[in-house]
């Protein structure tokens, strides 16, 4: 292992993940001695590669699909964001033991807040999808006091058990109440894995939208999702998720390598031409 700190990305599959590309590119930046690598380890694997962490040399890493929630029952100590989400993406060292957090909730808000500043304004949310992201974006909403989040989603019963979990401000709702949720939206968030390259897009249309509201899609590739294009040929606001996915990296940067990186248009150019190659 190279010298100074090392960290990992591990989840099954692993070749995709641009998380090496992101935190090479920082260590490079800020010159630090330290490593990054991608581990594909299967699900029959994880535990041992759990235990194995402190041997190998690891000051932390991230965790991905599927290895989120189990990780979330490993750890000595959950963050406030871990805990409510119920699944952990980074983990790290501290007084002895293994901590886990949830950095996916800061990307989300922290991308927003870069390319829509005023998406506090309105405080009412529709959000597509009721998986693993659309919790993080819940928390999120809920931790900048959004007063209504509509939860719509193919499978109502997966929306409900969200309200359960999320409560405060929280609504479920089938795909068929779209018509009248979104004349009253200020942000409309696409969670689901809709709008890939090769899927059908979500089933909102953005000329039901106010004016002034704001059109946000977790998907990344393509960057300009169908959804995407819609809200701006309607002349609205829009943002991507490659932002989401450079500023979630932050907080894990900062913890293993001791200095808070920049999400710089440089970087954003890097993964950008790396997704579209
Ligand atoms: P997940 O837990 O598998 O949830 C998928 C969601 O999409 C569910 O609500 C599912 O509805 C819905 N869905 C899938 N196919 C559908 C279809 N044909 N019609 C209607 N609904 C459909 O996945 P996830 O982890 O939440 O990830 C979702 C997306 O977010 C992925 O594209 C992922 O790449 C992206 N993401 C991006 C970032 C970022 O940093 N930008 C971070 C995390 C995730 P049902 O409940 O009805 O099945």
């Amino acid at each position: 292992m190279a010298d100074g700190p090392a960290a990992f990305v591990c989840g099954h599959p692993i070749a995709h993940s641009r998380s090496p590309k992101i935190h090479r590119y920082w260590l490079d930046r800020y010159r630090i001695s330290g490593s990054y690598r991608a581990v594909d380890v299967a699900p029959r694997d994880f535990p041992a590669f759990l235990a194995g962490l402190r041997e190998e040399g690891y000051a932390g890493g991230n965790i991905t699909l599927p290895h989120k929630e189990q990780a979330c029952s490993w750890v000595g100590k959950l963050d406030a964001a871990a805990a409510s989400i119920g699944a952990v993406n980074t983990l790290w060292f501290e007084e002895g033991g293994w901590c886990g957090g949830n950095t996916d909730a800061h990307g989300f808000a922290a991308n927003l807040d870069e390319r829509a500043p005023d998406w506090e304004s309105g405080r009412v949310a529709v959000v597509l999808g009721a998986g693993g992201a659309a919790r993080a974006v819940i928390h999120a909403l809920q931790l900048r006091n959004f007063d209504a989040i509509r939860i719509v989603n193919r499978t109502l019963p997966r929306a409900n058990q969200l309200c359960d979990r999320f409560g405060r401000g929280t609504s479920a709702h089938g795909l068929e109440d779209l018509g009248e949720l979104l004349p009253d939206a200020t942000l409309l968030v696409n969670t689901t894995s809709q709008g890939m390259d090769g899927h059908a897009p979500p089933p909102a249309d953005p000329t039901l939208l106010p004016q002034d509201a704001i059109v946000a899609d977790l998907v990344y590739v393509p960057l300009r999702t169908p959804l995407l294009e819609a809200a701006k040929q309607r002349g609205l606001e829009t943002v991507d998720g490659l932002g989401m996915l450079l500023h979630q990296a932050v907080p894990g940067f900062e913890r293993w390598f001791g200095t808070r990186p920049e999400v710089t248009p440089e970087l954003r150019a890097l993964i950008e031409s790396d997704l579209s190659s």
